[in-house]
């Protein structure tokens, strides 16, 4: 490690920055170092707070030496072995425990490498559904505005996020719902708002403009996430799913952040008491500790696909890294310590304090809304005049000079802590928000 801020800085220039805006950042680059539990350390030896699970991912915080030790094992023993026409045993086993803690009947999983490759692997097996049923003809996807489902081509469709799509070629043939954020009739709620559940009445509307029996699937995240922390207003989601039943859609919940404990259950599903058909995860479900993603899919979708001549391949799909050994590895042993630590409930159990605290910054300066739904929240700041996004950042750079990592997109503060994260770090989480908002211009 680094001792001296700069000194030994390795050269910048080859690593072409993944969201980042790459020139400003290597002019004042921020390296952390090290990791471990709620913290990181910099390169100058500061430890820091991680508020955000890395990208809303290390639900179990950082440094797990029991998954290290999965991972080192396996690598080991077998560094790789294709799920292409073969097969080992951790894929298995790891889709048998995914499959005990999965939301009812969501009980087949398909691996991937990333949250993209599985929301893109969800797509796909939708419309792969209904042509095996024989009804090729759906094949519009449907998403909301303020979406995101990450960065494949089907993903930035559905998604939500202009700046993630002005750039690029879309899917043809998707339509997107309105979003929830209602900040006229819904600033300051604690939890659920609750106005709004009508939105979801808009999935009508698209029906009545597409018809129904062009429509493979509706996507959305549970809580939207990336686009500032949105809670679904009360019944919203209970309405989606009517709506997608009555006209055959297929429901899809991208739980690539609400899974794994974010919100006081395993999935938000199972907090919302609202079953989808297919669900796409990744992030927590190897604690961030090797790449992955898996799609949870109902039996009913499964087996419609995976039927005919038992010779054949059912559905052309699959990457090099499916059910890669090592991220099998590390999802068993993160899955280990989610169900012994009890994790999958601690938000629930934290979800007053962290409300509370949160809650707590009303009135704070340029503090223009408040949001939150069991271990995330955002605080939306009122953009400056002519200058939109630039508070959002300087909030970012104070929040580190105070030892608090954060999340910013635009003005919106986000948050969404490890889930092992103490009341008494609660407090200096809100706490250090307070002194950064207040110390912007
Ligand atoms: N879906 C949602 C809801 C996400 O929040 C993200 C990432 O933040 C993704 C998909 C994409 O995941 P990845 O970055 O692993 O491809």
């Amino acid at each position: 490690m680094n001792d001296v801020r700069g000194a030994n800085r390795p050269d910048m220039s080859a690593f072409w920055m993944p969201f980042t805006a790459n020139r400003r950042f290597k002019a004042d680059p921020r390296l952390l170092v090290a990791a471990k539990g709620m913290y990181y350390r910099t390169d100058d030896g500061r430890e820091v707070m991680d508020g955000c699970a890395g990208l809303w991912c290390v639900n179990a915080g950082h440094g797990r030496p029991e998954i290290a030790e999965a991972v080192g094992r396996q690598l080991e023993a077998m560094d790789y072995a294709p799920s292409f026409q073969l097969g080992h045993p951790l894929a298995f086993d790891f889709a048998a425990e995914l499959a005990k803690i999965a939301p009812a009947g969501l009980d087949r999983i398909f691996f991937a490498g990333s949250g993209s490759e599985a929301v893109d692997t969800a797509l796909k097996i939708a419309l792969a559904y209904h042509k095996a049923r024989g009804e090729g003809g759906r094949t519009r996807l449907i998403g909301r505005e303020r979406g995101y489902h990450g960065v494949g081509f089907g993903g930035i469709s559905v998604g939500g996020l202009v700046n993630n799509r002005r750039a690029f070629t879309l899917l043809p043939g998707v339509d997107h719902m309105r979003h929830t954020l209602d900040l006229d009739r819904n600033a300051f709620s604690r939890g659920l708002p609750e106005h709004g559940a009508e939105l979801a009445d808009d999935l009508e509307r698209i029906v009545a403009l597409h018809g129904a029996d062009t429509i493979a699937a509706c996507i959305v995240e549970p809580v939207a996430g990336s686009a500032g922390v949105l809670p679904p207003p009360k019944g919203y989601l209970e309405r989606l799913r009517a709506t997608c039943d009555k006209h055959g859609i297929l429901l899809i919940f991208d739980e690539v952040i609400t899974g794994f404990g974010r919100t006081g259950e395993a999935f938000a599903t199972q907090v919302f008491g609202v079953t989808p058909d297919l669900m796409s995860t990744a992030k927590g479900l190897t604690n961030a500790a090797f790449p992955m993603g898996a799609v949870f899919a109902g039996r009913h979708v499964h087996d419609a696909i995976v039927q005919g001549p038992e010779h054949l391949i059912e559905l052309f799909h699959g990457y090099t890294y499916s059910g890669h050994p090592a991220a099998c590895a590390a999802g068993l042993a993160a899955l280990d310590i989610y169900k012994r630590e009890g994790l999958f409930t601690r938000a629930a159990e934290v979800s007053g304090v962290w409300e509370d605290a949160l809650h707590g910054l009303k009135g704070a300066r340029h503090v223009i809304d408040l949001r939150n739904f069991g271990l995330m929240a955002a605080v939306d700041l009122e953009p400056r005049p002519g200058a939109a996004g630039m508070r959002g950042y300087e909030a970012m750079l104070k929040g580190l000079e105070l030892g608090l990592l954060m999340r910013f997109t635009g003005d919106t503060l986000a948050f969404s802590p490890p889930l092992i994260i103490s009341e008494a770090e609660i407090g200096f989480l809100f706490d250090t928000v307070r002194k950064v908002v207040e110390s912007l211009d």
